[in-house]
């Protein structure tokens, strides 16, 4: 890891004392800090209002039990989580997660990533994150429902339009987000379409939001390529993972003309080099909710299917890194720019190890780290926001042209940033850097808060 100058440094060593055991959190710190040395060079009031301390403890941290009986009748315990990390630029806003993984270092890692992406998309929305180590695989509708109910039986008493805003994230989508509603509404007796986003068209959802992380990494992704004088057109594309994120970035990706050659999900990934069947993928994936052996196999030939295989082994021009933190590491970095790679943006958040950005950076390739590149899908949770308040619901071409106007504005906000502390085309330093000083100036006009 590069060295952080000694104020830093310290208030660092004070971040891994107050967060013990938390090694996400401490590297998306340590992440955020690297890009502050050069802020606090040339602005030392950042340092002397003891802003940066500030910013790295979160406003509220819950955590709670969750019991719930299962299909043969035995109670079953989950923890959950919601780290509300800073509410200084509007409510708090950001997903929930179900996997066995959570626990509160990943929630408040994502939750501190949450706040500067949020702030990099230039609305007014705070940063949050929460969460359970429930595992919706395997589980039934009904467990999956009462296991919802349960979690918004506590959560609820945090959560309100004007204070705490969840969405879907790992494990949590347009059906989970409606029982978590449909509890809500139950307790509080309140059709507060805010309260929640990413919810089904008939729950007043928005349209494009379910597109929208995917299709933003995108757009993120031609931004980047056009600072170069390239397009995706005609680029082969690899991604990780084939949930939400990845989905879309494969469905957006094929639409400008790349070819989409492999995709992957916890178990393996799929090859085919003339590009995936999106029909196919789509049924499998979105509608059944089936593994990728499943689409393999039905498939057939043409197709290759790697059991724990690592995707990055496929070459192709852009990477865009969909599943998981810490998903892409030093050998797959190498992996990728022996085979050519010219641009990787992290749909994910946190996937790419700080070794293996190093790398990239090294080598030239283009790199949007998740919280620029991933921004689309809260941006549109909060063009959701936007419609629940007005009671209005807008059509998927105009929602989808305010998306692709933030992720220019993101893209923008960045690449001017790492211009001014000169590094031009540094992704990286440029979404913290802008996405810092943003929340940081706004905390500064509160008092202290
Ligand atoms: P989904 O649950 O829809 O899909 C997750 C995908 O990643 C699945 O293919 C899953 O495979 C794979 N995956 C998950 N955990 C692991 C793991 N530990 N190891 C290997 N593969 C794994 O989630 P999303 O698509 O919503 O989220 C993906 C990433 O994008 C996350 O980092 C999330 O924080 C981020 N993100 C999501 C946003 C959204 O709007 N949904 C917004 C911004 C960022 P399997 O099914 O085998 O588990």
């Amino acid at each position: 890891m590069p060295r952080l100058n000694s104020a830093l440094q310290a208030l660092y060593g004070r971040v891994l004392r107050r967060n013990p055991g938390e090694a996400e959190f401490h590297q998306a710190v340590h992440e955020v800090l690297e890009s502050l040395d050069l802020v606090t060079m040339r602005h030392p009031e950042y340092l002397e209002s003891g802003i940066i301390e500030r910013i790295c403890e979160p406003e509220r941290q819950i955590i709670f039990r969750i019991p719930w009986v299962d299909d043969s009748g035995k109670v079953r315990i989950n923890r959950g989580f919601r780290v509300e990390f800073n509410s200084a630029l509007g409510p708090f806003k950001g997903g929930m997660r179900f996997h066995p993984s959570v626990y509160l270092g990943v929630i408040k890692f994502l939750a501190f990533e949450q706040t500067f992406k949020n702030a990099l998309t230039g609305l007014p929305i705070g940063g949050a994150k929460g969460g359970s180590d429930f595992d919706p695989k395997g589980k039934s509708e009904g467990e999956i429902m009462r296991f919802c109910q349960s979690l918004m039986t506590e959560l609820y008493r945090y959560l309100g339009e004007h204070t705490d805003v969840p969405a879907g994230d790992i494990g949590v989508g347009e059906r989970e987000i409606g029982y978590l509603f449909g509890q809500y509404k139950r307790i509080t007796n309140r059709f507060e379409s805010g309260v929640l986003t990413g919810k089904g068209l008939s729950l007043s959802g928005s349209t494009v939001r379910k597109e929208a992380t995917g299709y933003g990494v995108v757009m993120f992704t031609e931004h980047m390529l056009a600072t170069r004088n390239k397009t995706l057109d005609g680029c082969r594309v690899v991604v990780s993972g084939s949930g939400n994120v990845a989905l879309y970035a494969i469905q957006k990706a094929t639409q400008m003309g790349a070819t989409v050659v492999a995709c992957s999900d916890s178990t393996g990934y799929v090859h085919e080099p003339k590009g995936l069947d999106l029909d196919l993928l789509f049924q499998v994936k979105e509608h059944e909710r089936q593994r990728l052996s499943e689409y393999a196999r039905r498939r057939g030939r043409g197709v290759e299917y790697v059991e724990g295989g690592r995707v990055w082994n496929v070459p192709a021009e852009v990477a865009l890194p969909c599943a998981t933190e810490n998903e892409l590491d030093v050998e797959d970095a190498k992996q990728l720019i022996e085979n050519g790679v010219v641009a990787v943006a992290e749909g994910a958040n946190m996937p790419t190890t700080p070794a293996a950005i190093d790398l990239f950076q090294e080598a030239g390739v283009l790199f949007g780290p998740g919280k620029a590149a991933n921004a689309g899908g809260v941006a549109t949770s909060a063009l959701e926001m936007q419609q629940n308040a007005s009671r209005d619901s807008w059509s998927f071409e105009y929602t989808e042209q305010r998306l692709a106007e933030i992720m220019e504005g993101v893209h923008e906000r960045c690449a001017t940033a790492a211009e001014r502390y000169g590094r031009p085309g540094d992704y990286v330093l440029g979404a913290n850097i802008a996405g810092f000083m943003r929340v940081a100036d706004a905390m500064l006009a509160q008092g202290v808060i």
